[in-house]
C-alpha cells in the first residue's frame, strides 16, 4: 500500500461529544472511515460543556496543558485533552481545546436566553484557530492536509498562509476547506479583525474582508488549496445567486476551479433499521412487515391512532425557515385535511415551535409533536413513519432524507442541493423512484407532492417495491470517504 496519509480533521462539532446538525454526523463518520482505509487522521473540536472528562474519558496531555494563545492585545490559556472516537472497526484520537472560559456554556453557538449567538463568537473561533495551530507546532506533527469544516475553522487557512507561510512544519500541508451550509459565514464587525492578528494586507476584498466587516467563512474560502460541499448540485447553486451563496455568490464563482461538490455519506453503523438498538423491532428490506411494529410504537409515543391504512409522515429537523417551514405553515390546514398522520420532532425558532405546538392541541388525532432534541425519538419516527417530510429551501446535503431511505421511509423533498442528488421522483421514474421531489419553492408544490406520495401509498405493490429500492441505496460513507481519499492526494501531487 502506498504511504499512509496525516490529516487533522477539524470541526466545531462531534458525535457523540457535542452536536447541533449534519456537520456532526459526518465529522465522527468521515475520519473514521478515512482511519478504516489506513490512514493516520486525527480530529480536534474545541471542549464544549456538554464534552464531559467522565462520560468520554478524557486525559490531559502535559505538555499541552496552559499554552498561551494570543487572542488580539490578551494572552489566554488553552490547554489540550484527548480521547478517542471508537467503533467496532476502528479508534480514532480526537484532541479538545478547552478554556473554561470560552467553552464551558450550556449551548455551542448561541446563548438559549436570548436565542442569539454569543457576543463573544468572533474570540471563541479566532482562539480555537489559534489553539489548533499551536497544537500541531507543540506536537511536531506534520500533517499533510489539514481539512477545515464551516467558519468556525476558516481562519486557520489565513493564519497558514500568512503568519506562519514560512513555518517549515507546514512546508508541505495542503488546506481543504469544506462549505457544510453557505448561510452561516461568521461575520463579525470590522473592528474584530485585530483579535485574529492578521496581517494588515488581509483585511481587503481578496482576503477576509466583507463590505467592511470580517467573514471568517470567506477567510477558509480565499485561503484554502481545494474547497469542498457536500453535494454536486449544492456546489453550483452556491454560486449561483444571493438566495443559495447568502453574498458571497461572487467568491464561490471565482474559486469555481477549486471546488468539488462530494456527496456526504450516512453512518450505517448508526442508521441501520437491521441492527438499530433504539428502535423497538429491527427489519430490513426482506421483512418490511415487522415495520408496522415501530409504526404502532410511534403512533402510541404521540397518542396517535394506529391504523396502517393511514400514512404517517415523520419530520425530524432543526426548526429553522431553511428546512420548509413556512412552506408547511401555509399549508398546514390544507395537510391535515388530507388522510395522514403528520409527527414531528424538532427545536428551533420559536414561531415553528408555537406553531407545532398548538396544531397538536388543535389535531390531536392527526398531528403529534415533540419539541426539543431526542436522538432516540428520531429513530423512531425513521423506523415508524411511512413516509418523510423535508420541503428545504436550500440543503446543503442533508442527512434525514438518507436515513429516511435506509429506513424504507420514502422521502418527499423539494429538488435542491443533497435532495436533488439523493431521492428520484416515483412519479417521473416508476422503475426507479426513491421518494416524491417537487421544484419550485412553493407551498402549493409541496403540497401537491405530498397528495403524490399518499396516492402512491394507496397501491401497495409499487409502494412496496419503491420501499425496497429506497433500503437497497448505498448511501454509506465508503464511496465518499474513498473520493475524500483521491483528493487529498491528488492535491499533494499538485505544487
Ligand atoms: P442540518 O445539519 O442542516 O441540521 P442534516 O439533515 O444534515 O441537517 O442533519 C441533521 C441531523 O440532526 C440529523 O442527524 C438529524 O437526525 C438530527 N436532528 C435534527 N433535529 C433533531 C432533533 N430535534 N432531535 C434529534 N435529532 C435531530
Amino acid at each position: 500500500m502506498a504511504k499512509p496519509l496525516s490529516v487533522l480533521f477539524v470541526s466545531s462539532e462531534v458525535i457523540p461529544f457535542a452536536k447541533t446538525g449534519g456537520l456532526a454526523d459526518v465529522s465522527a463518520a468521515l475520519p473514521q472511515v478515512v482511519r478504516e482505509l489506513g490512514h493516520d487522521i486525527r480530529i480536534i473540536m474545541p471542549k464544549f460543556a456538554a464534552v464531559s472528562d467522565r462520560k468520554f474519558k478524557i486525559h490531559d496531555i502535559k505538555r499541552l496543558t496552559d499554552m498561551p494563545i494570543k487572542l488580539g492585545d490578551r494572552t489566554l490559556l488553552g490547554s489540550v485533552k484527548s480521547s478517542f472516537l471508537t467503533n467496532i472497526k476502528t479508534k480514532v484520537q480526537v484532541y479538545f481545546l478547552s478554556n473554561d472560559e470560552l467553552y464551558c456554556r450550556s449551548d455551542l453557538y448561541v446563548d438559549p436566553k436570548t436565542k442569539k449567538a454569543w457576543p463573544d463568537n468572533d474570540e471563541r473561533f479566532i482562539f480555537f484557530c489559534r489553539g489548533v495551530i499551536r497544537t500541531m507546532l507543540l506536537l511536531g506533527w506534520k500533517p499533510d492536509i489539514i481539512h477545515l469544516n464551516d467558519w468556525q475553522t476558516g481562519l486557520i487557512a489565513a493564519l497558514l498562509k500568512t503568519e506562519y507561510a514560512d513555518e517549515p512544519l507546514f512546508k508541505n500541508t495542503k488546506i481543504v476547506f469544506t462549505v457544510h451550509n453557505a448561510a452561516y459565514q461568521g461575520v463579525f464587525p470590522g473592528s474584530s479583525f485585530e483579535k485574529t492578528g492578521l496581517p494588515e494586507k488581509a483585511f481587503k476584498p481578496e482576503g477576509l474582508e466583507f463590505h467592511g466587516d470580517i467573514n471568517l467563512m470567506k477567510a477558509g474560502l480565499m485561503y484554502a488549496d481545494q474547497i469542498t460541499t457536500v453535494s454536486p448540485t449544492y456546489a453550483k447553486e452556491i454560486r449561483s445567486d444571493e438566495e443559495y451563496g447568502f453574498g458571497l455568490e461572487g467568491v464561490f464563482k471565482k474559486k469555481a476551479r477549486k471546488t468539488v461538490g462530494l456527496l456526504n455519506g450516512m453512518d450505517t453503523t448508526i442508521w441501520n433499521p437491521e441492527i438499530d438498538k433504539m428502535i423497538p423491532q429491527t427489519y430490513s428490506d426482506t421483512s418490511l412487515e415487522d415495520k408496522q411494529v415501530n409504526k404502532k410504537a410511534l403512533c402510541e409515543h404521540f397518542g396517535l391512532p394506529y391504523d396502517p391504512a393511514v400514512p404517517v409522515l415523520g419530520i425530524v429537523s432543526r426548526l429553522a425557515d431553511q428546512k420548509g417551514f413556512d412552506l408547511i405553515k401555509e399549508q398546514l390546514v390544507e395537510l391535515m385535511k388530507l388522510n395522514i398522520q403528520l409527527v414531528v420532532l424538532g427545536s428551533g425558532e420559536k414561531k415553528y415551535e408555537d406553531l407545532f405546538t398548538k396544531a397538536a392541541k388543535k389535531y390531536k388525532k392527526k398531528l403529534g409533536a415533540h419539541i426539543g432534541f431526542d436522538e432516540e425519538l428520531a429513530h423512531l419516527i425513521e423506523a415508524g413513519s411511512d413516509m418523510f417530510l423535508m420541503p428545504s429551501k436550500y440543503e446543503p446535503c442533508g442527512l434525514n432524507q438518507m436515513y429516511s431511505l435506509r429506513y424504507g421511509t420514502l422521502p418527499i423533498v423539494r429538488a435542491t442541493g443533497g435532495l436533488a442528488d439523493s431521492v428520484e421522483d416515483l412519479d417521473a421514474k416508476p422503475k426507479a423512484g426513491t421518494g416524491f421531489v417537487f421544484d419550485d419553492y412553493k407551498g402549493k408544490q409541496m403540497l401537491g407532492a405530498v397528495k403524490r406520495a399518499v396516492k402512491a401509498f394507496g397501491d401497495e405493490k409499487t409502494w412496496q417495491a419503491a420501499m425496497k429500492r429506497a433500503m437497497k441505496k448505498d448511501n454509506s460513507w465508503d464511496a465518499s470517504a474513498k473520493k475524500y481519499i483521491e483528493l487529498y492526494k491528488k492535491l499533494l501531487k499538485k505544487k
